[in-house]
């Protein structure tokens, strides 16, 4: 569906979900994934805004030009334009399309303009919070019924459209959206229709997100538990006796990094696993590459190493960091070669990444490190299985001297650069934003270079924070530790071994709980 076509576009009316981008549905992903414009709540979050493509225009229904009520209009019009001009229009809300969401009216809206329109539903946040809080919204013995009720509008108001009687009469499970500011005469006015003050109630702020924070009262009491707490907005709370099934800490909040900002600092295409890791134990991860792996400046000479590869020349191929072994190969294959062009090569991995990576090829390195195995080891075991052969070592441009002087004492040792790290720190990313706002608990830096690309980025203020550990340093490897020691910064939690594994193992084993 690209913007070529003059035909009439379309629009999907896209529930997002409630915050975590792992609660958007695959429909409304694959919706993203074509969209030519995106039109997005405010609460809508990055990482689901990412599903966009690049090429996509991307706008928050804030940044209309009029203010509510009269954007509405506006975001009607907006949609209905651009479709008309042939486009893909994703308009994302947060939750449920249809769910307080003015889903209906936009549909309605289209539907007279002639558009054709998907809706595709999205987890509303009274779900999130029964999940996430472990609070059944029904109940066999306890709640028959939900109610998913406006708190908009004030109780005490003649123009009310709600009716609070019978809502305070409701048989059931109270959901009050959007009522975190009338608490203190909603509350009441339920007491005053009769519902007993002592039925447990819970509040929870942003549901199913890395920042959730939740408190558990009674509707007598709940008012001032959430002042007590400092809970803020977006807010839902949860009325009746299935509240008080809530166990004192759900599996949701029981996560080891909940509440945790961690700053992931290596190239993005290395990042997603730990992205994903780390949001998965509760922590909200944010992505501010600090290197990027670029083309090494002598391409003739690479290209040269896979020529004399290919023809037998090497009894050895080693490779020191996973990049090296992609970028191998995938210079490799683009001349043409498969991998029989390896033939009887031997093949070393420096560091057990750079081995995982040559699996993926379904390569099994001669020699890698085993289980607990110190590089000096590998180093070692190395130079005796090397000794006297023609060997290539494939790194980075800007390798490390360390591991060539050894092998050029015991063997006739050849080096091509097969990438080049260049720095890559964005100071206009919203990551590195958060980081001056003091808005960031955790930096994880996984190699000097990065530290150090890092660390030269940053002001004065920031580097005070990580000296005093307000921002804690966690580092993969001692000599990413002692770059760090080098801009005066000495709290540094240091992982047992440089898999990112590890640096998640040392991170849970050091946040205290709750
Ligand atoms: N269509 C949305 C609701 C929009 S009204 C849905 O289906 O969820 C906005 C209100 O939803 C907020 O004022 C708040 O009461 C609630 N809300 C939205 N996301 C929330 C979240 N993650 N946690 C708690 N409440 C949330």
């Amino acid at each position: 569906m690209s913007a070529e076509s003059r035909s009439i576009g379309k629009v999907f009316l896209v529930g997002a979900g409630p915050g975590d981008p792992g609660l958007l549905t695959l429909r409304g992903r694959e919706c993203l994934a074509q969209a030519d414009f995106v039109l997005y709540d405010q609460l809508v979050s990055h990482q689901i805004l990412a599903m966009a493509p690049a090429t996509a225009e991307k706008q928050g229904v804030r940044e209309l030009a009029e203010c509510h009520p009269d954007r509405w209009p506006h975001i009607h019009v907006r949609m209905i334009e651009e479709a008309q001009l042939g486009r893909c229009v994703v308009r994302l809300k947060g939750g449920d399309p249809m769910i307080f969401g003015r889903g209906g009216e936009e549909a309605l809206a289209l539907r007279e303009a002639g558009i054709p329109y998907e809706i595709v539903p999205g987890v509303t946040a009274a779900l999130a919070a029964g999940a996430c809080l472990e609070i059944p919204l029904t109940h066999r013995s306890l709640a028959s019924a939900v109610a998913f009720i406006t708190g908009h509008e004030h109780p005490g108001k003649p123009s009310s459209r709600l009716d609070w009687k019978a809502i305070a009469a409701f048989p059931g499970t109270l959901v009050l959206y959007m009522g975190f500011s009338r608490l203190n005469s909603i509350l009441p006015e339920l007491v005053r229709h009769g519902m007993d003050p002592t039925t447990p109630a819970a509040a929870v702020t942003r549901a199913s997100s890395g920042d959730q924070r939740s408190v558990t009262a009674t509707i007598a009491t709940l008012d001032a538990e959430i002042r007590a707490a400092g809970l803020t907005t977006p807010a839902l709370v949860l009325i009746g006796p299935v509240v008080g099934l809530r166990p004192a800490l759900s599996w949701f909040e029981s996560r080891p990094l909940l509440g945790r900002h961690i700053l992931v600092t290596r190239p993005r295409h290395q990042a997603t696993d730990l992205l994903h890791e780390l949001a998965q134990l509760g922590a909200t991860p944010e992505l501010l590459p600090a290197i990027d792996i670029r083309e090494p400046t002598n391409m003739a000479a690479f290209d040269e190493a896979i020529e004399r590869v290919a023809a037998g020349k090497f009894a050895w191929l080693i490779f020191t960091s996973a990049n090296g072994v992609s970028r191998f190969f995938d210079r490799l294959f683009l001349s043409g070669r498969d991998i029989r062009a390896l033939g009887h090569i031997k093949l070393a991995a420096i560091g057990s990444a750079t081995a995982a990576e040559l699996r993926k090829l379904h390569l099994d390195p001669d020699i890698a490190p085993a289980e607990g195995m110190n590089s000096e080891h590998l180093a070692d075991e190395l130079t005796t299985k090397v000794d006297g052969q023609h060997v290539l070592l494939a790194q980075a441009e800007e390798g490390r001297e360390l591991l060539r002087e050894r092998l050029a004492m015991c063997c006739k040792l050849e080096t091509v650069a097969v990438y080049r790290q260049v720095e890559a720190i964005d100071p206009q990313a919203e990551s590195f934003n958060r980081l001056r706002r003091g808005e960031i608990d955790d930096v994880i830096v996984t190699s000097p270079n990065i530290a150090r690309t890092l660390l030269n980025a940053c002001d004065a203020t920031i580097l005070e924070r990580l000296r005093r550990g307000q921002i804690r340093m966690v580092s993969s490897n001692p000599r990413t530790s002692a770059t760090v020691r080098e801009f005066g910064i000495e709290t540094i939690l240091e992982s047992a071994s440089p898999t990112m594994e590890s640096v998640v193992e040392c991170l849970t084993q050091n946040t205290p709980t709750g």
